[in-house]
């Protein structure tokens, strides 16, 4: 499969098109990227990588570092995790607070805030040092010092974080957090404000492609039962209230964030990242979504 050709020819259509959004604001240190960004880094299950454009560029991954939290927690909690959060879509914005007093406290899957925030509480009564062990898991699994903290947008998310923060104590009002509110936060913020390229974005994704197993920190990180448990998760759930439509243009298992990054796998044969910080209204990336959607029209197959 000649991926390199392919993934420049995407690139080309998309930027012809030049659909447009909105880079985020809500987090106003995000609001300062350059909005004409945008990479592609696809790697495949022998290591090669395949890019084009911005692709080495580091980028405020965000929501991306949701499932990087979740694969840290799942394999020590399961299955009492699932009792603190659930699996099902949330047909919700990612921010929702209204939903989980609907269901008592506990979020819809764990890749919306609240969900993030009861992952990132748990991540916190297994790890010493959570923020150090987010970043060393990280880099082992992309292969390379890959990642990096971006204090500034840390800052000025905990500074706009009302929302997050009464999250947090919802959750602790319904007996659903063991940590103090202050801690988790730090954890939560410190890791969605991690940067990465799309390369090693792509390559810290590899593993769920191939079955659980890194081919870069050469070691199983996660059963084949539990990759395929993050990977549905993410079909169904990696795009909040859009994901019903991810499923429907792409057809593959992905993971969105604010800062206009997408990550996504196509299991058994490759990884991609691609960036664009123009996002539609229910924050996703315009580009991103569009690549991927001419992507996997010209490969002529998805998970489907
Ligand atoms: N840090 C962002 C927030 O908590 C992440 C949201 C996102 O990427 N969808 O609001």
């Amino acid at each position: 499969m000649d991926y390199q050709s392919i993934i420049e020819e995407v690139y080309q259509e998309v930027q012809q098109e030049n659909q447009r959004g909105k880079v985020a604001n809500y987090i106003p240190e995000l609001a300062h990227v350059n909005p004409d960004q945008f990479g592609i880094a696809l790697v495949d299950l022998q290591g090669n990588v395949f890019a084009v454009g911005d692709s080495q560029i580091p980028f405020s991954i965000q929501s991306i570092s949701k499932v990087h939290t979740l694969t840290m927690v799942f394999p020590k909690f399961d299955p009492q995790l699932w009792s603190r959060v659930n699996v099902e879509p949330s047909g919700n914005p990612f921010n929702s607070i209204a939903q989980l007093e609907y269901e008592k406290g506990i979020p819809r899957n764990p890749f919306i805030n609240a969900g993030a925030l009861v992952i990132a509480d748990a991540l916190c009564s297994k790890y010493d040092h959570p923020t150090e062990q987010i970043l060393e898991f990280i880099n082992e699994i992309a292969g390379k010092n890959s990642v990096s903290i971006n204090s500034a947008v840390k800052n000025s998310e905990k500074n706009h974080g009302e929302r997050n923060t009464a999250l947090a104590y919802f959750l602790k009002s319904y007996k659903n957090f063991d940590n103090p509110v202050d801690q988790v936060l730090e954890v939560y913020f410190s890791h969605c404000a991690m940067e990465m390229t799309c390369e090693d974005l792509a390559r810290s994704f590899s593993f769920l492609a191939n079955d659980g197993y890194s081919i870069f920190g050469e070691r199983k990180i996660l059963s084949e039962s539990h990759a395929r448990r993050i990977n549905a998760l993410m079909l169904t759930c990696g795009f909040y209230d859009e994901a019903g439509e991810f499923a429907y243009r792409v057809g593959l298992p992905g993971k969105s964030g604010v800062g206009g990054g997408v990550a996504a796998v196509m299991p058994h044969k490759f990884s991609i990242a691609v960036w664009c910080p123009e996002l539609n209204e229910k924050g996703n990336s315009v580009k991103a979504i569009r690549a991927l959607e001419l992507l996997t029209d010209k490969l002529s197959f998805s998970l489907f």
